[in-house]
């Protein structure tokens, strides 16, 4: 690689994601949180963001990572990331000259942190000098939002939005049209069409420029539109020189930026320009927040429980001592009828696992119907032949055990949800401090624990996902709440 081969731009871009965790069975690990690669925390994931390392003067780009954040994650961790990945380019031989990002609040926070200013816009980090840029596509896509609300105006100039409009409506009927390209997504463009680079770019085009001088040459257009026309000619040039992709292009402001005369004149005018330019009739204070490449990204379903994939080793110990000092009926009648139902589909379960006449016993003795378990026989699908039809009313040290499997599980499961191996670990706190004694030595107990693991594991996602579906951004959190 030639040395000017090595010199490239380092640029990060977000997209919203819909909030959303899954278990990764395979992995044995809750997705959909907050993840720089470093750590993980406890928030749901709003935003995924690349950092991608491109070729300043050739063409290579390669994706150096992807981290998963949300509207609280700090601009000082962006900014230790960006240091990381300065650095790891640097230890390639690779020579980091310029950062790229949009306007989002999150990127304008770390200009300012990074001590980015107008007049100058370099920043030192991981011993480098490095230039911040924002990015032009996105700052054209911003100048048309302010264009369609407001009015840009400096010296007795000013812009209006309604002459571009006026334009289309004539151009558009004609056989032959000055601007072909036009349609009512650039005049009037959607949510969704605003963040889409060409229809702000072919508005501010040399076309639109040429069509609007020449209807007010021809009287089509009164002379105040000279204002909009000279705005869009400039900014059609503007963003030529910050996007130059051919070596021999057609439009001469389009060449490769080589310091040539005509180049340095320009952006010394363009300099002027801008600062110059004030905006009128402010509605709204417009920035360019409402970019966020809004992909509402379902990330995974979750799948049905299974236990058939889980990899846990299997435990030979039998667990010998009892349970003892916990009694679910602590818990309000409504939750123990739920809770009684669940424990009946968990013995029905380890069933189906291990079947013998002492563990059939065991799992239908409670045949006495009360106030807690009302929800299992009114569930039933069936109850003509007994009480609770096909559903379980196993023994009362069964309900105990799981009470007890319960608060373990609840006790760990901040600490452990977004570590590695959620499954296991979770697995192996219930297996060390709980047990009970079943009447059959061939019962499945470790088979018992990963299915009641998986299971509660479950209905915390399913109702964080819930939970983010009915909640602001900022209020999402994950529901570790006990109770079914
Ligand atoms: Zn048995």
């Amino acid at each position: 690689m030639r040395e000017e081969d090595k010199m490239c731009v380092l640029c990060i871009d977000e997209l919203a994601i819909k909030a959303n965790l899954f278990y990764n069975y395979g992995r044995d690990t809750v997705r959909g949180v907050e993840d720089d690669g470093i750590s993980r925390s406890l928030t749901p994931a709003s935003t995924a963001a690349v950092i991608m390392a491109r070729g300043l003067k050739s063409n290579w780009k390669q994706p150096l990572g992807y981290v998963f954040t949300s509207t609280t994650y700090s601009v000082v961790k962006t900014k230790d990331l960006l240091e990381k990945f300065i650095i790891a380019l640097d230890s390639v031989d690779l020579n980091t000259i310029a950062l790229v990002t949009d306007m989002g609040s999150n990127f304008m926070e770390l200009s300012k942190l990074l001590g980015v200013t107008k007049e100058k816009p370099v920043f030192t980090l991981g011993n480098k000098e490095i230039f911040y840029v924002f990015d032009p596509p996105h700052l054209v896509k911003a100048v048309r939002n302010n264009m369609l609300l407001n009015s840009f105006c400096w010296d007795d100039k000013k812009t209006c939005w309604q002459y571009i409009v006026d334009f289309y409506n004539r151009d558009k009927n004609l056989t032959n049209r000055c601007a072909p390209r036009l349609t009512n997504a650039h005049i009037a463009p959607g949510k969704f069409e605003k963040m889409r680079v060409k229809y702000a770019t072919q508005v501010l085009s040399a076309t639109v420029a040429g069509s609007l001088h020449t209807y007010i040459e021809l009287k089509g257009l009164p002379e105040d539109a000279t204002g909009t026309m000279e705005f869009v000619a400039f900014f059609d040039k503007l963003f030529d020189i910050f996007n130059s992709s051919k070596l021999y292009p057609c439009k001469q402001y389009a060449k490769p930026f080589s310091g040539q005369p005509f180049q340095i004149e320009f952006l010394q005018n363009a300099l002027e320009f801008l600062q110059k330019l004030k905006v009128i009739n402010a509605r709204e204070q417009m920035n360019c927040m409402e970019d966020f490449d809004q992909l509402l990204l379902n990330l995974s379903e979750f799948r049905e429980v299974s236990v058939a994939s889980l990899e846990i080793e299997e435990a030979a110990n039998k667990l010998s001592f009892a349970v003892n000092n916990c009694d679910y009926h602590t818990q309000p009648l409504p939750e123990q009828n739920a809770f009684k139902y669940v424990c009946g589909y968990l013995i029905h379960k380890c069933l189906q696992a291990h079947k013998c006449d002492v563990c059939t016993q065991f799992a239908t003795v409670n045949q006495q119907l009360d106030d807690s378990n009302l929800f299992v026989h009114y569930k039933a699908y069936s109850n003509e032949y007994s009480l609770f039809g096909g559903l379980k009313t196993p023994h009362e040290s069964f309900y105990n055990y799981i009470y007890l499997l319960e608060k373990v599980f609840f006790s760990n499961i901040e600490d452990k949800f977004v570590q590695p191996r959620v499954g296991y670990s979770l697995y192996l706190s219930c297996k060390e401090i709980v047990g009970f004694t079943h009447p059959c030595t061939s019962f499945p107990y470790d088979y018992l624990l990963q299915l009641f693991v998986r299971l509660r594991l479950f209905y915390v996602i399913k109702n964080s996902n819930r939970n983010f579906k009915n909640t602001s951004k900022k209020n999402r959190k994950i529901c570790i709440l006990m109770g079914l």
